[in-house]
């Protein structure tokens, strides 16, 4: 999709940047910020998108989106090896992002603006080169915390060291050169679907919101694992019972293809949803940022994606990971054990086990410690974003980087 750029209210400053995200929400976000805040300092903004995230550019009427098609195959898309489909969507955009960028080079030519860089994700790893033939620097935007960032570039040396591959025996060692890590936490990945990474990006939810209102303060558990995650039947009927029979109201986003094999709701028993007796309110998707600032809602029930658990900071929410694969295990690490701000499902996903976490961080003085040191740890984030903190200064640092191109 191509949007055309609206007349701008605010001064450009006569330099462009290419974004570039990878096509999954915990990447894209993140890029669309980044871009905003750059848009704001008077840069203007090419965002180049691949058809598989059809981005809603009403959202940003500024912004100039270019979409270019990734064209994966049906046993490609379908296959649950994320390796495998990182590979493929390298191999596939080479070409059409080659294009694009000679369609939007040549315009350049007869615009204003001249292009100062692109600014995309690591595991595009093919761009560079391509920007180079352009002579275009680039500027990688990592989406992962430090923590996790610093655990996948010790790959090498967890191989050296033999914790990798993981053996079942050694699952609770702790990793020496990577305190506080267990071989649990390495950050691996196994499984995901864009196919279903597209299907969720689609729907906004705004219904619980006036859910959320009919609540007391700090009341709900909020209950979402991210844009990618899929779980089995089993995982799923325990999650379920393990929420309802908490007795705490909650709010569960159950994106379709959540749950390997199933539509969307069809395998819970039958009655689950009426004997809940409006205690649960499920979901296809919500504006998580919005639901998790809504005061009625006390903590978090998430899967340790790095986007939901600084959503979760920024507003003061403690959590309980239950991570599944890559930098989720170490974000629920440092969630539960170094800055103690939630709770870390560590072993099967058991009914038993998430009723207690629930009521630990709902109802239990535990919580409400929690809660406390997440608002210390809230005003400390946003001291961040303020004049003269560190976020704020390293976009100063990044923005006279890019005037210097
Ligand atoms: N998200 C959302 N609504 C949902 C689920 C997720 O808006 O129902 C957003 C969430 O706010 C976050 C992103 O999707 O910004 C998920 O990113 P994260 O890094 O937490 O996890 P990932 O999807 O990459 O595993």
């Amino acid at each position: 999709m191509e949007t055309k750029q609206e007349s701008c209210r605010l001064p450009r400053n006569g330099k462009r940047v290419i974004l570039f995200p990878l096509p999954y929400q915990g990447h894209i976000n993140p890029m669309l910020q980044i871009a905003s805040v750059l848009y704001s300092k008077g840069f203007s903004i090419t965002i180049i998108h691949t058809n598989l995230n059809p981005l809603n550019a009403c959202n940003y009427p500024h912004f100039e989106f270019h979409s270019i098609s990734a064209s994966l195959s049906e046993t490609e898309a379908s296959t649950e090896d994320i390796v495998a489909i990182l590979i493929a969507l390298n191999a596939k955009c080479v070409v059409p992002f080659w294009d694009c960028l000679v369609k939007l080079t040549s315009i350049s030519n007869v615009q204003e603006d001249s292009f100062a860089c692109i600014i995309t994700d690591p595991l595009w790893y093919f761009v560079h080169a391509v920007a180079n033939d352009f002579k275009l620097p680039t500027i990688i935007l990592q989406t992962n915390s430090v923590s996790a960032y610093l655990a996948f570039a010790a790959y090498p040396i967890l191989r050296e060291k033999c914790y990798l591959p993981i053996q079942d025996s050694q699952l609770e060692a702790p990793i020496i050169e990577c305190p506080p890590l267990r071989v649990k936490d390495i950050p691996i990945f196994e499984t995901g679907d864009p196919k279903n990474v597209d299907k969720v990006i689609s729907a906004m939810d705004e219904s619980c919101i006036s859910w959320l209102d009919k609540h007391a303060p700090k009341s709900v558990i909020y209950v979402s694992f991210g844009s990618v995650v899929n779980i089995d039947e089993t995982e799923f009927l325990e999650i379920a019972w393990g929420l309802a029979n908490s007795r705490v109201p909650f709010l569960w986003v159950v994106r379709p293809g959540l749950v390997r094999e199933a539509e969307w709701l069809e395998l819970l028993p039958k009655g689950f949803v009426e004997m809940l007796d409006g205690r649960g309110h499920i979901v296809k998707w919500a504006p998580q940022q919005e639901v998790l600032a809504h005061p009625a809602v006390g903590g978090f029930l998430t899967h340790g994606g790095w986007n939901s658990t600084l959503e979760s900071i920024c507003e003061g929410v403690p959590m309980i990971c239950q991570p599944y694969f890559g930098d989720q295990m170490v974000n629920a690490r440092y969630i539960s054990h170094v800055w103690r701000l939630g709770l870390h499902l560590d072993g099967k996903v058991e009914r038993r086990e998430i009723e207690i976490a629930v009521r630990r961080v709902m109802i239990e003085t535990e919580g409400q410690e929690m809660r406390e040191r997440i608002l210390y740890s809230k005003e400390k984030a946003n001291l961040c974003l303020k004049p003269g903190g560190s976020s704020y200064q390293s976009l100063e640092r990044l923005i006279d980087h890019i005037l210097s191109f």
